[in-house]
């Protein structure tokens, strides 16, 4: 009989959200009349952008027409859109990126798992813990690591955030091949100083490493003084790869649309010790194995950068950003110690007790679904992420009601 990939068996079945599932509804059996209020969910809860609603219309309508219709575009995505990401997120900002070094894609969930299969298999890879599960994982189906023991994988070096380095991990001693960052951080809302991502820059030029930047969560950051993209920090074109998304800014999660940056100086070697374009080897990849993300879809990600658009994003997240400052100013008044909720719409709470039982508390007592640290990883025990993804009547009666119960 066909055999499988057994890498595939290593994976530790992720019992976190079925666990949550299992919970919330027993809790509904035995509550009939009280309603939960869910602050546990990483999705968007608004509407898409009236500007990206119009573009995502007319593009639909110019499919319909044989002048305007539109058959396979280009892999990489329309120079419409590649040149409004290159001038606006990264040109406006003083980082040297060219349009041609942006590849479109459906998602940042798949760039940030898929861009591992070029390079090699016998790489030494640093992630985070706690950590966005998609790193891990991906690397764990093409055999780069041994068993999970304890939670832990054998053969990653695991970058712990911890309250002692504020959640910002520093440089490992050991030489790794591969990093991944997350800033501002799901799930513990964390952000990098351009000082703290200077010291990864330096660390991984010395390495010869490459670090794959996820900035998914930027367009929550208020603070001037923060970095949004880590080619903003010298010497990172020489060695990082950034991901982004509409998801999270323009509410895309249903949408689907997203980018990958890799500057075309970006080098990796062979065995034989010759180096080669990570651009071109990504552009192989994408184009062999992608066949671009639909028009309709460009052109509503593309309203994201006009004049209307820009400002409806704004709104949009300044609309999450004072919910998690409601959230953050409520669990401190409480007397928890929280990171995140600033430049960030999760915060990161620390609960002095196990992640479950303060995670059953929440919904026994408050009736308030929140997601327990310990499901992202070993330092994540001891934690809860609440997200700010909700209206804004909800996360009052939620904060409400957990005052309540924990005063
Ligand atoms: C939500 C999220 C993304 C975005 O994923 P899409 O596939 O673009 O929706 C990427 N990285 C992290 C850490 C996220 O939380």
């Amino acid at each position: 009989m066909i055999r499988i990939n057994e890498n595939y068996l290593k994976l530790k079945a992720s019992y976190l959200f079925s666990d949550i599932a299992k919970r919330v509804s027993a809790y509904q059996e035995a509550n009939p009349e009280k309603p939960i209020i869910r602050l546990g969910i990483g999705d968007v809860t608004e509407p898409l952008p009236q500007a990206c609603q119009k573009a995502f219309h007319a593009a639909i309508d110019d499919q319909g027409t044989r002048e305007a219709f539109h058959g396979y575009g280009p892999e990489q995505g329309y120079a419409f859109l590649r040149e409004a990401i290159a001038k606006n997120d990264f040109q406006a900002r003083g980082a040297n990126v060219d349009a041609s070094e942006v590849f479109v894609s459906d998602g940042a969930k798949c760039d940030s798992g898929n861009i591992q299969e070029i390079f090699g298999d016998d790489i030494k890879i640093a992630v985070p813990d706690p950590v966005y599960p998609v790193y891990v994982d991906t690397n764990v189906m093409a055999g780069r690591t041994g068993k999970n023991v304890d939670g832990r994988y054998q053969g990653f070096v695991y970058l712990d955030s911890t309250p002692e380095n504020g959640y910002v991990p520093s440089v490992p001693e050991e030489k790794v091949d591969l990093i991944y960052l997350c800033f501002p951080n799901n799930p513990t809302g964390a952000t990098a100083t351009k000082e703290q991502l200077k010291a990864w820059v330096d660390y991984a030029k010395e390495c010869g490493a490459i670090i794959l930047f996820d900035a998914a969560y930027v367009a929550f950051i208020r603070d001037e003084s923060l970095p949004q993209s880590i080619y903003e920090i010298e010497g990172a074109r020489d060695v990082a790869i950034e991901f982004r998304s509409f998801s999270k800014n323009a509410g895309f999660t249903g949408t689907r649309c997203a980018y990958t940056v890799i500057p075309k100086n970006l080098k990796a070697q062979d065995a034989a010790g010759n180096e080669h374009s990570v651009h071109a080897l990504w552009n192989r990849r994408h184009c062999t194995k992608f066949n671009g993300v639909s028009y309709p879809v460009q052109k509503a990600a593309e309203a994201v950068y006009s004049e209307e658009g820009a400002a409806e994003v704004k709104a949009l997240t300044d609309f999450y950003l004072e919910n998690a400052k409601i959230v953050k100013a409520a669990m401190q008044d409480l007397g928890f110690d929280c990171i995140g909720g600033e430049d960030s719409p999760y915060i990161w709470i620390n609960a002095k007790r196990p992640s479950w039982e303060f995670f059953d508390l929440l919904l026994n007592e408050a009736g308030v679904v929140c997601t327990p640290g310990a499901g992202f990883g070993t330092c994540g025990e001891g934690h809860i992420r609440i997200s700010a993804f909700n209206s804004r009547e909800k996360i009052v009666e939620a904060m409400a009601r957990i005052k309540k119960a924990l005063a």
